[in-house]
């Protein structure tokens, strides 16, 4: 099916057009820059941002794929999880064009969206890992507001959350301890920069939830806050002793201190689950060092490390599209128009 998709969950509208698992165009405005002064994204700025990028991206898809909207065989649309106003401009979109079109609608899970983007194919969604996604895997998803460890059984109808971040996403983590180092937003590609040359030894950063004592209740979680905390401290007794932050050490260690922990629990939610399959998603996996440990860890511990190209590990509206194409395969019924935004949307329910 001739599936067009839309995702504003965040600060990207996405429009993308896929038929069956080949991509056919991605279509990315992000609003990010307008976020930069401060720090990090505001609900009401992204939401009028989707408002007046979401034509212009849908004509530009429609043109990128070479379609019309009438040869359209589904719409579908991330309903959550996300900011709830930014969610309500697309699920406003995509139910006006069901209707104006008389074309079904699914309204899909974001989340799970980011683990179909690994299943499209096509000149424009060249991966390094080829072949069909194969199941079962476990997806690692990290984004600014997302830290979460799935196991995948099946993309459309068995996904379980193993665990998530207890505190701030790692990718919130990235941008607040860039913040502290004076470094503009958005974080993580500053502290990668920043990290070049430094020593990721320098400073042994706490690794939240990693003791035995958090084995039991929190074994797949995560927590950044408190790393966040030791960088700050670190950054205080320098200017206290009166010595320069030694810029590159502190984001060299405390890039290595993310990378750990997320590879650590991915990999040991890997093994537990006897899963040979790691799927990576999310903004923080453009991270330098996560995609080296994770191919060292993977190739170590005899697991296929899959990352899809980085355009479609940022939001973006093809994988929605993706995943409302899978839900049609499978012979799943149109949400109707009766879902709304849900910006707590459950990783259980793929659709709204
Ligand atoms: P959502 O959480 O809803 O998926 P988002 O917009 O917060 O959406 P993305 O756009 O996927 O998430 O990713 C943005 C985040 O990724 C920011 O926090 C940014 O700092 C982080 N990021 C981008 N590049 C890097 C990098 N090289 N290293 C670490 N983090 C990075
Ligand atoms: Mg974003
Ligand atoms: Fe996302």
């Amino acid at each position: 099916p001739l599936v067009l998709g839309i995702e504003t969950s965040c600060d990207e509208t996405g429009v993308g057009i896929v038929r069956g698992s080949t991509l056919l165009a991605n279509v990315i405005a992000s609003s990010m820059e307008e976020h930069a002064r401060f720090g990090g994204v505001v609900p009401e700025i992204a939401a009028r941002a989707h408002l007046e990028a979401m034509t212009p991206a849908i004509t530009a898809a429609l043109a990128e794929a070479g379609v019309t909207l009438q040869d359209l065989d589904a719409i579908a649309v991330t309903s959550g999880p996300g900011l709830a106003g930014a969610l309500m401009v697309g699920v406003g979109a995509a139910k006006a064009l069901s209707v104006a079109l008389d074309t079904p609608l699914y309204a899909v899970n974001h989340l799970v969206g980011h683990v179909g983007a690994d299943v499209l194919d096509g000149p424009l969604a060249a991966s390094p890992t080829d072949g069909p996604l194969e199941y079962p895997t476990i997806a690692l998803l990290v984004s600014g507001g997302h830290t979460s460890l799935l196991l995948v059984r099946d993309l459309v109808s068995d996904v379980e959350l193993l665990g998530e971040t207890i505190d701030d996403a790692a990718g919130e983590a990235f941008d607040k301890v860039a913040r502290l180092l004076g470094l503009p937003y958005p974080g993580g590609p500053e502290i990668d920069r920043a990290a070049v040359g430094g020593d990721p030894k320098a400073i042994r950063f706490p690794r939240g939830l990693t003791q035995q004592k958090d084995a039991a209740k929190h074994r797949y979680d995560f927590s950044f806050s408190g790393l966040k905390t030791a960088v700050a401290r670190y950054t205080e007794q320098c200017t206290d002793a009166g010595v320069p932050i030694p810029i590159a050490d502190v984001a060299a260690s405390f890039r290595e201190a993310v990378a750990d922990v997320l590879l650590t629990k991915a990999i040991a939610a890997c093994r537990d689950h006897d899963v040979p399959r790691l799927l990576l998603g999310g903004g923080v996996v453009a991270n330098a060092r996560i995609r080296q440990l994770a191919e060292e860890r993977c190739a170590a511990a005899g697991i296929e490390l899959r990352i899809p190209p980085l355009s479609l590990c940022t939001d973006n509206g093809a994988m929605i599209a993706a995943l409302g194409a899978q839900l049609i395969m499978a012979g799943h019924e149109p949400s109707g128009l009766a879902f709304g935004a849900d910006s707590t949307l459950s990783v259980t329910d793929i659709q709204a």
